[in-house]
């Protein structure tokens, strides 16, 4: 019996094949130094902890509505005034299973089969994979490394055919780091209003940006918040990516549309973990924990620039997230100990084996001559991992 198409054609993740080695290896009792992190390396701070111990002791263990309860909508609703002065109604905001499940539901609610869908490369692995298991076909747009990896105006005006429906604007990037300026998202923005079409705004990232301002396209204009599906959640920003809750704000028919089709897949998303994201949001709290997590993630940013600048590596200086884009040309062609490096995988895997460290290679990311380095890793680590691929990268011939 054959399985259907739609799964049969999903790639899986390749991040997780390196992330598996090097697992292995470090209960082997090796040294490792992993890269591969995709997810802050702080707890979830402590008065989040407490708020959801405080909803199980108070017996808050039952179905809540499927698109979350009335007090964590509301707080959404208003943390999205405060911080990207946008106005929703609790309607139109539904709670998800993490960031990840919110755009899956975007996805779903407004793909047919064969709608296209831009997505801009370096671009999140996951979000064709989501887009091929809704029925809809991915239109790779690579981004120039002269433009800061950020797709302009003629680029996406360029890839717009009668069967496109949507672009992802992911901003700030994973991988790239890359985070648009004003004029840049308003640009695009433009275009969309010239071309009609849903705007997967991923803004996961938000919190972390470290040079310039992020900024949410929705603001751009009425008619622009009303084809945005905006998409955000607590993963990144409290650390709290084992919570699983992430949210979609969006016009209320596409809003409906998720909240009918969560409502039968997954029901509510966990009623503690929505209580503590309550917490999380509405607390000061959090301004607190989220100055010291990107003080900490900046010093480390400046510590990864450092040393890779000093092995004459190549590298795109992030503005966001905790992640540094590095090209691997210089290396491709070359041989380690008569191996030969022909991809950026190659030399992933031949850096677990032969120098310990774990990197991510981005040929799943849209970008087959970049790797990517976390540094959600302390400084200690990044210092003895960069040290590893400055030895092993002498070695190569
Ligand atoms: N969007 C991007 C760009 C990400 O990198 C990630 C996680 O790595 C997510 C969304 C998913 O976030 P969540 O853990 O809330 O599902």
């Amino acid at each position: 019996m054959t399985i259907a198409d739609r799964v049969a054609n999903i790639t899986p993740s390749m991040t997780l094949e390196i992330t598996a080695k090097a697992k292995k290896m470090k209960e082997e009792g090796l040294p490792v130094i992993s890269f591969g992190a995709g997810e802050p390396d702080f707890n979830t701070p402590d008065y989040i902890i407490e708020a959801a111990k405080v909803a199980l002791d108070k017996g808050m263990t039952k179905y809540t509505p499927a698109s979350g309860t009335a007090d964590l909508k509301a707080a959404i609703c208003n943390k999205l005034k405060k911080d990207n002065g946008l106005s929703y109604e609790p309607s139109q905001i539904i709670v998800s299973n993490g960031a990840k499940h919110a755009l899956y539901n975007a996805f779903l609610a407004i793909l047919n089969s064969g709608d296209e869908v831009i997505i801009p490369a370096p671009y999140w692995l996951t979000y064709p994979e989501l887009v091929k298991l809704c029925g809809g076909v991915p239109v790779y747009v690579d981004t120039k490394a002269e433009n800061g990896f950020k797709l302009t105006a003629d680029e996406l005006k360029a890839a717009i055919t009668p069967r496109t429906k949507a672009i992802i604007i992911n901003d700030p990037n994973n991988p790239s780091g890359a985070v648009y300026t004003k004029d840049e998202l308003w640009a695009i923005a433009k275009v969309v209003s010239e071309n009609p079409m849903y705007i997967i705004s991923d803004e996961i990232y938000e919190k972390l940006v470290y040079n310039g301002e992020h900024f949410s396209i929705a603001n751009y204009s009425s008619e622009i918040k009303d084809l945005t599906i905006l998409v955000n959640g607590v993963s990144k920003t409290y650390s709290m990516t084992g919570w699983r809750i992430g949210y979609t704000a969006s016009n209320k028919r596409i809003a409906s549309a998720i909240s009918a089709a969560q409502s039968h897949c997954t029901s509510n998303p966990n009623s503690i973990a929505q209580y503590a994201t309550l917490a999380a949001l509405l607390s000061d709290k959090g301004d607190e924990f989220l100055k010291g997590m990107l003080t900490e993630f900046d010093a480390r940013r400046k510590l990864i620039e450092e040393e890779l600048t000093k092995s004459g590596i190549d590298f795109v200086r992030p503005d966001g997230a905790f992640y540094v884009f590095v090209s691997v040309k210089q290396f491709i062609g070359k041989s380690y100990d008569g191996a030969k490096i022909d991809s950026a995988r190659t030399l992933a895997n031949l850096l677990i084996e032969k120098a310990n460290t774990a990197v991510i290679p981005c040929e799943g990311f849209g970008a087959p001559d970049y790797i990517r380095l976390s540094y959600a890793i302390s400084r200690e680590d990044i210092s003895q991992g960069l040290k590893n691929i400055t030895e092993f990268t002498s070695k190569l011939k």
